[in-house]
């Protein structure tokens, strides 16, 4: 079965739910694809979202798709299986078949890859971070680690230092730091452990536990994680990644194939709940900008800006 739309967004985190927002309310025949839980799914509570902070990352999708009920935004709770390019637009499969789209909207997030450390997995997000700004305020003056061996773990330990006085730096065998990096550690009193770690365990805190059999207890362990696309179909259309493999926007969300915008922690915005918010939101104000000047056009209309150019956000 085919089914036609304006718009198709390929996920319902932050960046997806805020785009389908504004689309709804702009009238807008939108699908909005939901592939599975967002990001931070793991995390209890998350912060710096302005008038729901602490708020359960699942309760804020709840309330986003809430948010839509009023508008005709059809959602399925499905993933984007399969996408490919037409003369006036994009086919994209999901479980209940193909649908036909004038413009593509990928907000699908990228997944985390943490060290293969065992015990880290089942604690990332509970007693394990990544971002002291999501989590430096709970774990203030806590005991905490840093894991990373180089000049991420560097920068990592340097930030967490201003949320508490007792931060570690581990780097699991030898470390790659250079003297300036070593000095900056030293200066304000972050030792650096490079024994080689076995396993984490500890339930309401963190048990490193090293190769030579000694052990370091702590309240909260941060490391800062590669990631990996969620969903290689940005990629498999032809758009532009960066060297780290996430997808090149311009300040309006238009990746480098015609029709298609992303948004959120996928592209190279800054990595929170807001950031991830107002990138859909941009997104969306300019796709449905070059939706209606198409339009205008079909009509006949003397208009004097191409579809094709970039729109400025904000036609008020
Ligand atoms: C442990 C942890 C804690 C965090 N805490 C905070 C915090 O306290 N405050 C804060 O501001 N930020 C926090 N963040 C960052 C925050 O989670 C992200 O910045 C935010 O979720 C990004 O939103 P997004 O919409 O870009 O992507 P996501 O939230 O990841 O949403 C993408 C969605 O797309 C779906 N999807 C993937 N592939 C497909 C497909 N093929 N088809 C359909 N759907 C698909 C995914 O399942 C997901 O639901 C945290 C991150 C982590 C990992």
């Amino acid at each position: 079965m085919t089914q036609d739309y304006d718009v198709v967004i390929v996920g319902a985190g932050p960046a997806g739910l805020t785009a389908a927002l504004a689309l709804g309310g702009a009238d807008r025949r939108t699908l909005l694809l939901d592939g599975g839980p967002p990001r931070n799914a793991r995390a209890t509570a998350a912060h710096n979202v302005f008038t729901r902070d602490g708020c359960a990352p699942t309760d804020l999708k709840t309330l986003g798709l809430r948010d839509l009920r009023p508008f005709g935004i059809q959602v399925m709770h499905a993933p984007a299986r399969e996408a490919r390019p037409l003369r006036d637009g994009f086919a994209i499969r999901h479980d209940g078949g193909w649908a036909r789209v004038r413009r593509l909207l990928f907000a699908s997030g990228v997944r985390d890859r943490l060290p293969h450390i065992p015990g880290l997995r089942e604690r990332w997000g509970v007693t394990v971070h990544h971002c002291p700004y999501c989590d430096g305020w709970s774990n203030r003056d806590a005991r905490l680690g840093v894991l990373g061996s180089h000049q991420e773990g560097h920068h990592l330990a340097l930030n967490v230092r201003a949320w508490a006085e007792d931060v570690c730096l581990l780097t699991d065998g030898p470390d790659e730091l250079t003297d300036e990096q070593r000095g900056d550690l030293q200066r304000i009193g972050i030792p650096v452990n490079t024994q080689p770690i076995t396993r984490i365990s500890g339930k309401d805190g963190v048990t490193v536990h090293f190769r030579n059999g000694k052990r370091l207890e702590l309240d909260g362990l941060f490391l800062n994680p590669t990631q990996v696309q969620n969903s290689g179909l940005p990629a498999a259309l032809s758009c532009e990644l960066d060297a780290r493999s996430r997808v090149t926007v311009n300040h309006n969300g238009m990746t480098s194939v015609r029709g298609i915008w992303a948004a959120g922690d996928m592209t190279g915005a800054p990595q929170y709940v807001t950031n991830a918010a107002a990138s859909g939101m941009t997104a969306a104000v300019s796709l449905n900008t070059t939706l209606i000047h198409e339009d205008v056009r079909a009509q006949g209309a003397a208009f004097h800006k191409s579809p094709d150019e970039d729109p400025a956000v904000g036609v008020t």
